[in-house]
C-alpha cells in the first residue's frame, strides 16, 4: 500500500482545510442539540441510540484498519489501537448508557454528520497508521513524542470524563441545568471540551501524522464554538453564574 501515503497526506489536508469552515458556521450557529436545541432541524431520535449510532463507527472501522494494515506484526500499531478504543469504545457503547432517562432526543441530522465524520476520520486515521509499508518499530515507544503525546491522551481523557460525571450528577440531582461547580469548572464552563481537545492534540502528538493534526484541529473547530456558546448561554440566563469564569482555557478565553 506504498501509494496510500501520498492519497492519505493529501486527504490529511483537505480534512484539515474542511475544519476552518465549519469552526465560522458553529461560531454563528450553534450545533442544535442538547441546550442548543431549536425546532427546525428534522425528526430527532432517542439520545441513546443516537449518540451510539453516531459514536460507533470510529470504534468499529479501526479494527478494520488495524486487521487489514500491518497492525499483527508491529507493537506500534498495537498501541495507538489500544489509545484509540480507550476512547471511543467508551464513547460509542458506554456513555450512552450514562445518559440521564430523561436526556434530550438529537436531531438525525446531527446523527448523520456524526456518522459520517466518523466513518472518515476513523478511516483516515486507520490509513495514516497501518497501511504504511514500512511501520513505526518499538522505539517509537518511547520516542519523547509518543510519551509526551500519550500523557496528553490519557490527562485530557481523565478531565473529560470526570468532567462529564459531574454534569451527569447535575441532572440526576435536578431537572434543568445547574451551575457546575468543583475541578476545573472554578476556571471554565466546559472543561469536558477542554479534555476532549487536550486528548486528540495528545493523539497528534503520540502518533505524529498529519490526519492526527487534521482531527485534532476538527475538535478544537467543533468544540471551541459550541463552548463559547454554552458560556454565552449561562451567562444570560443564570444571574449569579460566576463572573470570572471563562469559556474554555482557563483566565484566557
Ligand atoms: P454537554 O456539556 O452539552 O452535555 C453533557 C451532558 O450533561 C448532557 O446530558 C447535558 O444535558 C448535561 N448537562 C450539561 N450541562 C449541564 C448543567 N449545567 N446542568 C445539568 N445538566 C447539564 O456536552 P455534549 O452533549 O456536547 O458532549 C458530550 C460529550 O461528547 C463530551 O464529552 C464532549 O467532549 C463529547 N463530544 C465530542 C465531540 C468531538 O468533536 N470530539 C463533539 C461533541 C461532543 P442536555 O443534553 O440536556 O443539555
Amino acid at each position: 500500500m506504498s501509494g496510500s501515503w501520498g492519497f492519505v497526506d493529501v486527504a490529511s489536508l483537505v480534512f484539515l482545510a474542511f475544519a476552518v469552515p465549519v469552526f465560522l458556521v458553529l461560531l454563528r450557529v450553534p450545533a442544535p442539540y442538547g441546550r442548543h436545541a431549536r425546532s427546525g432541524w428534522g425528526p430527532a431520535v432517542n439520545p441513546r441510540a443516537g449518540w451510539a449510532l453516531m459514536e460507533a463507527p470510529a470504534a468499529l472501522v479501526m479494527p478494520c484498519w488495524f486487521l487489514a494494515g500491518s497492525g499483527w506484526e508491529a507493537t506500534t500499531a498495537m498501541a495507538f489501537l489500544l489509545l484509540w478504543e480507550f476512547h471511543y469504545a467508551y464513547r460509542a457503547f458506554v456513555y450512552p448508557l450514562t445518559l440521564p432517562p430523561g436526556a434530550r432526543r438529537i436531531p438525525l441530522i446531527i446523527v448523520a454528520f456524526g456518522f459520517l465524520f466518523n466513518v472518515v476520520n476513523a478511516s483516515l486515521q486507520g490509513l495514516a497508521l497501518f497501511a504504511k509499508t514500512s511501520p513505526r518499530d518499538a522505539s517509537w515507544l518511547v520516542d519523547p513524542r509518543f510519551l509526551v503525546g500519550t500523557a496528553l491522551f490519557f490527562g485530557g481523557l481523565v478531565l473529560n470524563r470526570r468532567s462529564d460525571a459531574t454534569l451527569r450528577r447535575l441532572r440526576v440531582e435536578n431537572d434543568g441545568y445547574r451551575i457546575p461547580e468543583g475541578g476545573l469548572f472554578r476556571y471554565v464552563s466546559c472543561p469536558n471540551y477542554l479534555g476532549e481537545i487536550i486528548e486528540w492534540l495528545g493523539w497528534a502528538v503520540a502518533t505524529w501524522t498529519l490526519a492526527g493534526f487534521a482531527f485534532a484541529a476538527w475538535t478544537a473547530a467543533n468544540l471551541t464554538p459550541r463552548a463559547l456558546a454554552h458560556h454565552r448561554w449561562y451567562r444570560e440566563r443564570m444571574a449569579d453564574y460566576p463572573r470570572d469564569r471563562r469559556a474554555l482555557i482557563p483566565w484566557i478565553l
